[in-house]
C-alpha cells in the first residue's frame, strides 16, 4: 500500500525499527549518516537499500529539510556502497520512490541500488 506523502514521519515504520535494531536486517554498510542493508525481496541479483539515519519520510522531505551535512553524508554513503559492492564497473541503477505515484511503500527515505545483471528498460509496464 503506497504511503500518504503528506503524513508526518511515523517512527513505527519498518525502516525506523531496523535503524533502532528492533527488527533484523542484513547489514551492508553503516556510518554516521546512513545505513545500508539487503532488500528482503530482491528484484535483481544485487538489491540494496540505503537509508539516512535522520527521520525523513521521502526524498522530497529530505531534500527540503535535511542539513547540508546530512545530504552530503547520505549521498557519499550511497556512492560508497555502490563502489564497495563492486557495482560500478558493470554499472547499476539507483532509484527512490516518492509518494503514491512513485509507489513508495515504506515512509522512511530509501534509495534502492540494483545491479548484478543488465537491468532493462527504465520503467516497466
Ligand atoms: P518502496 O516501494 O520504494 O517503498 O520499497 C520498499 C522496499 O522495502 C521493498 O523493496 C521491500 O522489499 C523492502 N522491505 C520491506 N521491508 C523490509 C525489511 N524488513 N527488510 C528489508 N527490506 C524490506
Amino acid at each position: 500500500m503506497p504511503i500518504n506523502p503528506a503524513a508526518p514521519y511515523d517512527d513505527q515504520n519498518v525502516f525506523a525499527k531496523i535503524l533502532r535494531g528492533e527488527i533484523p536486517s542484513q547489514e551492508v554498510y553503516q556510518d554516521e549518516f546512513a545505513y545500508a542493508f539487503h532488500d528482503v525481496n530482491p528484484q535483481a541479483p544485487v538489491h540494496i537499500l540505503v537509508i539516512p539515519r535522520g527521520s525523513y519520510v521521502s526524498w522530497d522531505d529530505f531534500s527540503a529539510q535535511a542539513s547540508a551535512e546530512e545530504i552530503a553524508g547520505f549521498v557519499r554513503a550511497v556512492g560508497h556502497v555502490a563502489r564497495e559492492q563492486g557495482l560500478v564497473v558493470r554499472g547499476y541503477r539507483m532509484m527512490a520512490n516518492i509518494g503514491r505515484n512513485g509507489g513508495q511503500e515504506v515512509a522512511h527515505l530509501h534509495v534502492h541500488l540494483f545491479g548484478g545483471r543488465p537491468l532493462g528498460p527504465m520503467i516497466g509496464e
